[in-house]
């Protein structure tokens, strides 16, 4: 082992979103998860680093998750969109990524391959387990990194510092949500990091104390 993986955060306006960049700590291949308005800024921080993206894995559909996609892809045409099957339709179609309901209008090129519940998928070196919650998105999954100490996940919308993704979208259902959290979120170690789509990192043992919407005492 040749220490754990590197995790770059990349802030996108205009909606503070998490863009991340993972390599492992000896290799100069990347994966980009969930691309953000501003491609530019993001192709920049992987050229500064000189590292080769091999995938864009998205947790899911909305706008200032995907909005990247058509910049990197011009920058590197052979990179593959993978997302979850159940917001698949959303890369392509701008109402159900939200981008029409702000009046942007945007949308990707579509998925080159979708992932399911408790798939192992392996990517410059890193393998995760994809596992699905929905409840923000009706397809939104999360990437499990299990061989590091401590592990992490890559989350999205799904639960912040203190804070859980909204559901008042179309597709969105609090109880799914909180029920999923706690089912494939909350059963991993207390010091599982979890970066997550907005705002700071956190990890599985502070949000299962202290989170009002899924914690112990909510
Ligand atoms: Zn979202």
């Amino acid at each position: 082992m040749s220490g754990p993986p590197r995790v770059e955060i990349l802030v996108t306006q205009p909606f503070q979103q998490n863009t991340l960049l993972v390599a492992l700590a000896d290799s100069d291949r990347c994966i980009v998860l969930d691309p953000g308005f501003g491609p530019q800024k993001i192709i920049a921080a992987i050229e500064k680093r000189g590292w080769t993206p091999e995938a864009i894995l998205l947790t899911h559909g909305h706008i200032d998750h995907i909005a990247g996609n058509e910049g990197l892809r011009q920058r590197w045409p052979e990179i593959p969109i993978l997302i979850g099957t159940g917001d698949a339709p959303m890369l392509t179609d701008a109402k159900l990524n939200l981008s029409a309901p702000y009046g942007m209008e945007l949308v990707s090129p579509p998925a080159d391959r979708l992932l399911s519940e408790g798939e192992k998928l392996t990517v410059a070196g890193l393998e995760f387990e994809v596992r699905l919650i929905p409840g923000h998105s009706p397809g939104h999954i999360v990437y499990v990194y299990h061989a590091a100490e401590p592990k992490f996940v890559l989350g999205g919308d799904v639960l912040f510092q203190g804070s859980i993704g909204r559901t008042d979208f179309p597709g969105g259902s609090q109880q799914l949500l909180v029920d999923g959290i706690r089912k494939k979120l909350f059963t991993l170690p207390n010091d599982t990091v979890v970066f997550p789509g907005h705002g700071d990192p956190t990890t599985v043992g502070e949000e299962r104390e202290t989170n009002p919407f899924c914690g112990s005492r909510a």
